[in-house]
């Protein structure tokens, strides 16, 4: 049976979603003095940032331990990127191998040649979609796309198998201006023991009510009324943190209503990434983190990053429309599809050689029905809607605020201490002055 609330009547903040954003968002706010409760859907705090263990049997008889990530894996912008040093400060190992996305091991199906060129031309159509985005162009970056019969256009799909990974979506559904807007170093480190265990890790401790979905937000009254699956609570403002296509659905129901906010979620939709982590054996005939590419002639194709961290694994990673139907076929279709495409770049002996591990399925979960978001040709200024405050109580926090680091952990958290401090000064504390300064 569920257990009800037993929760303190007079809460300052409640904060919605126990993810990268809502975590920073409540330490902040307890660092100021105010009473705070998480209240999370799920049974685990961390929301799209998520570490399962793998304990594996080695031939010389020890066990290997692997935390792999479901969800965030790669510390994206690094060099500037606020979770490397809290996840130093917090015992955490950075790892900086730099990624091999932009490899193809043994030049298995795409020559260096072919590489060098697709490079060239991903990086001719960037600065397409900047000088668009400069002129103030907010179409589909596709519109940026050269045609298929010039040199450069023949890598057009290769690039939409890229976009899903990137974006969640192919190029014809996102926004010029808002693919331009996000800041990439091009520096990216991993988590030894994985990002989504150092997210959930930043949560210990602090007050949280799990299995609690919010279903209602009545703001109808002088103090807002909360409503879960567990009962309903009372607070002078929340902080909502819930992935956008929820907000679209109305998976709560905020009343009176708020079509604005409806409207600007709507805008910046979730696209889908998938994993299937794989073991592999004989793991040692690959270089420890490279990378295959299934094909470079369509976007229906996954990108496979062998050995990550040297481990005897490989991570398969599936985006937009590719990923979206093989949730729809079920979780064992994403090892099928792995299987296949890995089989035809390295012989049909190299199908006994692969297990599923552990597959991710976000886009039918409840509580996230997608990856990260992308704004649609059209909307690229709908972060900065999507963050307006509601009457100054309600303030709304994500990845999908963040308007440059939009669809990471750390562009999350930092917009979980930026809606903190707004709180806080709405409700008319300054105290959080004293405190370090926001994302320290
Ligand atoms: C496959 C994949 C790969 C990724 N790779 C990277 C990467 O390499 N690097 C990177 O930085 N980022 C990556 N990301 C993105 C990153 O995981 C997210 O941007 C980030 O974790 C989002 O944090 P958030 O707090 O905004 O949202 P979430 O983590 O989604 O947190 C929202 C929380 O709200 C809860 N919730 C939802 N509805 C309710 C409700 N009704 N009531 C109460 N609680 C509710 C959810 O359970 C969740 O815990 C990846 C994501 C995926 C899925």
């Amino acid at each position: 049976m569920t257990q009800p609330l037993f929760l303190p009547s007079d809460l300052d903040v409640v904060v919605i979603g126990a993810g990268s954003a809502g975590i920073s968002a409540a330490r902040r706010l307890l660092k100021a003095g105010l009473s705070v409760v998480m209240l999370e859907a799920r049974a685990r705090l961390g929301g799209r940032a998520h570490t399962v263990v793998h304990r594996q049997i080695e031939h010389r008889g020890g066990t290997l331990e692997m935390g792999l990530d479901l969800g965030a894996g790669w510390l994206h912008s690094a060099d500037e990127n606020v979770m490397a040093r809290i996840g130093r400060a917090a015992g955490f190992t950075i790892d900086e191998t730099p990624p091999p996305w932009r490899q193809q091991a043994f030049g298995i199906g795409m020559s260096k040649d072919e590489q060098v060129a697709f490079g060239e031309a991903f990086d001719a159509f960037d600065d397409r979609v900047a000088q668009a985005a400069a002129r103030g162009e907010d179409g589909p970056a596709s519109d940026l796309f050269k045609p298929t019969d010039t040199p450069e256009g023949r890598w057009n799909d290769r690039m939409d198998a890229i976009s899903g990974a990137l974006n969640g979506a192919k190029f014809a559904d996102v926004s010029t201006r808002d693919y331009d807007a996000y800041r990439d170093t091009g520096i990216n480190w991993r988590v030894g023991e994985g990002y989504g265990a150092l997210v959930s890790a930043l949560g210990e401790g602090l007050p949280v009510v799990t299995d609690c979905a919010v279903t209602r937000i009545d703001r109808s009254g002088s103090r807002l009324r909360i409503e879960t699956v567990r009962g309903a609570v009372e607070a002078k403002a929340v902080v909502l943190t819930v992935p956008t296509n929820l907000i679209a659905s109305e998976a709560i129901r905020i009343e009176p209503p708020l079509p604005a906010l409806v409207e600007a979620a709507a805008g910046v939709p979730l696209g889908l990434a998938s994993k299937v982590h794989m073991t592999v054996e004989g793991a040692e005939d690959f270089p420890g983190d490279s990378q295959l590419w299934g094909r470079t002639d369509t976007s229906q194709t996954a990108g496979y990053h062998l050995r990550p961290f040297g481990r005897p694994m490989i991570e398969g990673y599936f985006g937009g429309d590719l990923a979206w139907g093989l949730e729809a076929q079920g979780e064992p279709a994403f090892f099928d599809f792995a299987v296949d495409e890995l089989v035809a770049l390295l012989g049909s002996d190299f199908r006994r050689r692969l297990a599923p591990v552990a597959t991710s399925m976000w886009g039918s979960e409840d509580w996230s029905r997608g990856a990260y978001s992308h704004c649609l040709p059209g909307h690229g200024g709908d972060r900065l809607k999507l963050k307006q405050p509601v009457e100054n109580r309600i303030f709304i926090a994500g990845e999908a605020t963040a308007e440059a680091f939009y669809g990471t952990v750390h562009g999350a958290w930092m917009e979980g201490e930026r809606a903190a401090l707004e709180t806080i000064a709405a409700l008319g504390l300054d105290r959080w002055e004293s405190e370090p300064r926001p994302t320290e």
